[in-house]
């Protein structure tokens, strides 16, 4: 039995629980490939031209992914606090793949709802066990792995300073920090984010992303806001920004969002007016399926050498 999980969205934040979940029950997983212009434009040609290119993007892995597999993993994530849910994109995901996408047949539909209770992922584990005729030692031994697999994940790796997905190879003792904050999917798709944080770090930056900070300290700027959001993505973004500018541990800020991203709008405002009342250089990146490597260049070096200016000129002025 063969379980596709599509490389978009919710695999760039929960693919350690995922993996380690279905392989464990004894399937095999099979991951779409990396994204390519051909997988960009499968996904175009079945969307409308309004949805976020995340969306259009996870459209095009379906179909990479739908003739080669028994299932095609399509979570509708609802919520895994009790604060907030996920954009009503990520809600009504397995609706528009049904509508877009008439001959896919082989959909799994996984409703993640953990404000339910306590216990709602594991409930949501034996059901899919179940369907899978899979008892239920099996599947309590699989959920466990799973849950230690995404503990291991976040803890030593990401937060061990090193960005998700293998972008290695940044030095801690570079001249300039970077705060790239954004949706992981957006971050951490070479494609979508044309390399940004390998660019970055090829100029000499190193970079931090909200992935790689604890959860406490992101918890810690919930308050910074009047209001919480009502999106879980965006409150990770939005309170690692608050914590960049508190700690003062970066030079600037990059935020990276999606041409079209309904909560970005209010996001990337926010963000922005209080970057100025910390005095953070601030830049927003806003990517779509037309977005060109040159004017993405020009940009980044711009940035960093205004950062580097101000750093060497501070440094002067110290000595
Ligand atoms: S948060 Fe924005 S980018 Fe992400 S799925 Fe929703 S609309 Fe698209």
């Amino acid at each position: 039995m063969k379980i596709g999980i599509p490389r978009a969205l919710a695999y760039y934040a929960y693919y350690p629980f995922l993996n380690t979940f279905f392989e464990k029950l004894g399937l095999e997983v099979i991951v779409s490939d990396e994204t390519t212009k051909e997988i960009m434009d499968m996904g175009i040609q079945d969307t409308i031209t309004d949805a976020c290119v995340p969306i259009k993007l996870f459209h095009g892995h379906v179909r990479n992914l739908m003739e080669r597999v028994d299932y095609v993993l399509v979570p509708r994530l609802v919520s895994i606090n009790h604060e907030s849910t996920f954009c009503p994109k990520f809600l009504g995901l397995p609706d528009m793949l049904s509508c877009s996408i008439s001959q896919l047949q082989n959909m799994l539909e996984v409703r993640i709802d953990l404000k339910k209770s306590r216990l709602e992922l594991f409930m949501v584990c034996m059901r899919l066990a179940k369907k899978f005729k899979k008892g239920f030692f099996s599947a309590y031994n699989a959920y466990l792995k799973a849950l230690l697999s995404f503990k291991n994940y976040t803890h030593q790796f990401l937060q061990g300073g090193i960005p998700p997905l293998g972008i290695v190879g940044q030095k801690k003792n570079n001249p300039i920090h970077l705060a790239v904050v954004g949706y992981p999917y957006m971050l951490y798709d070479p494609y979508l984010s044309l390399d940004l944080i390998k660019k970055l770090a090829n100029m000499g930056v190193y970079v931090v992303t909200p992935e790689m900070l604890s959860e406490r300290d992101k918890k810690k700027q919930a308050g910074k806001l009047k209001k919480t959001l009502f999106w879980t993505f965006s409150n990770e973004v939005i309170r690692s920004a608050y914590y960049f500018f508190e700690n003062r541990n970066v030079d600037g800020i990059i935020h990276v969002t999606a041409f079209g991203c309904g909560p970005d709008f209010i996001v990337d405002k926010l963000m922005e007016i209080d970057a100025k009342k910390y005095k953070m250089p601030y830049l927003t990146i806003t990517l779509d399926e037309h977005t060109g490597q040159g004017g993405l260049n020009t940009r980044l070096e711009a940035f960093v050498d205004m950062l580097k200016i101000k750093k060497s000129r501070k440094e002067a002025a110290l000595a």
